[in-house]
């Protein structure tokens, strides 16, 4: 699939292999956002987002510093990927957190991994989780909010067992809204 547009979707692993991201996770995204997509190793200097009361990064404050300091082209949507457990202050962990209607979003592998949960890895539910998440996250950066629909990819996941129990596609009412501004 080739697209003509500038408009694009970066996905950029920071401390993660991009294996992880090739193939089927770029396809799909390719075919939901209809735009292209490319994956771009990105470096943090992930000490500074620590939080050692909590023991995890704030997630808020790594999506400030890449807005200030990497302001993507009006065109671009960023997910970051990170190997790290995220939280927000009110929240005890996110899966990821984005910018609405911005260009940053970022999610994290962290509690998507079955060995999180102290079961045997699993990488092809991992990619699916995934998937999901960072679907959630850019739509997020598209203006949509979370939605009521258990099965809807903006259906906020509380913990992995939401994550798996929704599609990586959004409703029809989800979907009406990105269709506008896509
Ligand atoms: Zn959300
Ligand atoms: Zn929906």
């Amino acid at each position: 699939m080739v697209f003509l547009s500038s408009k694009r979707i970066i996905l950029a692993p920071v401390d993660i292999s991009t294996d992880l991201l090739k193939g089927e996770i770029v396809r799909k995204l390719k075919i939901i956002f209809q735009r292209e997509v490319v994956i771009e190793k990105k470096r943090l200097n992930i000490d500074n987002f620590y939080d050692p009361v909590r023991e995890q990064y704030n997630s808020t404050e790594i999506l400030k510093y890449f807005i200030f300091n990497h302001p993507a082209e009006p065109d671009e949507k960023v997910c970051l990927i990170v190997p790290y457990d995220l939280f927000i202050p009110i929240l005890t962990f996110v899966f990821g957190e984005a910018h609405l209607n911005g260009n940053y979003s970022i999610v994290s592998i962290y509690r998507l991994k079955e060995s999180f949960y102290g079961k045997e890895c699993n990488e092809a539910l991992l990619k699916k989780r995934l998937l999901k998440e960072i679907v959630h996250e850019l739509g997020h950066t598209f203006g949509l909010t979370h939605c009521i629909d258990n099965k809807c990819v903006m259906f906020n996941s509380y913990n992995v067992n939401d994550t798996d129990a929704k599609f990586e596609y959004f409703c029809d009412s989800c979907f009406e809204k990105l269709d506008k501004v896509l």
